[in-house]
């Protein structure tokens, strides 16, 4: 089995028909995240009930790694609780940024399809894009937007 050609497949799957992508009837909380390098627009809708990801969702537009990221990201997330999606999120930074970062697959699933990406620093910020999102979406409070922007 070719790994590469796998993680590809996962990648253009997501992009092509991206899980959660939907804006909710009622808005708990919601961030902007914006990538200037690439262009990519996302919006991120949580909902937080019991310290549990209840529903967490995104629209957007930008290119195939970014939408696909976001896509996985909200499957790895929901139902998790904040401190398991927390860790998660900086297991998935060092995947992304760290070059000896070995990606445990039992922990990551299929968000190992990205490691991919950190031998190209301009898709690193693709990929991490809603996961800055989401983070400034879960530490906001009100109903106003957090804004999230890769550097
Ligand atoms: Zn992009």
């Amino acid at each position: 089995m070719d790994i590469r050609q796998l993680y590809q497949d996962v990648i253009v799957d997501h992009n092509r028909s991206p899980r959660n992508f939907r804006r909710p009837e009622t808005i708990d909380r919601v961030a902007e995240g914006y990538n200037p390098l690439c262009g990519d627009k996302l919006h991120i809708y949580l909902s937080v009930v019991d310290g549990k990801i209840a529903d967490l969702s995104f629209e957007g537009n930008g290119c195939a790694i970014s939408i696909a990221s976001a896509s996985m990201m909200t499957e790895a997330l929901l139902g998790k609780d904040e401190s398991e999606a927390e860790a998660l999120f900086k297991d998935v930074h060092r995947m992304l940024t760290e070059s000896d970062f070995a990606a445990d697959p039992a922990k990551l699933g299929k968000l190992a399809a990205l490691a991919g990406v950190r031998d190209y620093p301009m898709r690193v910020k693709c990929a991490s894009l809603c996961w800055h999102t989401w983070l400034a979406a879960l530490t906001s409070t009100g109903a106003e937007a957090a804004t999230a922007r890769t550097e």
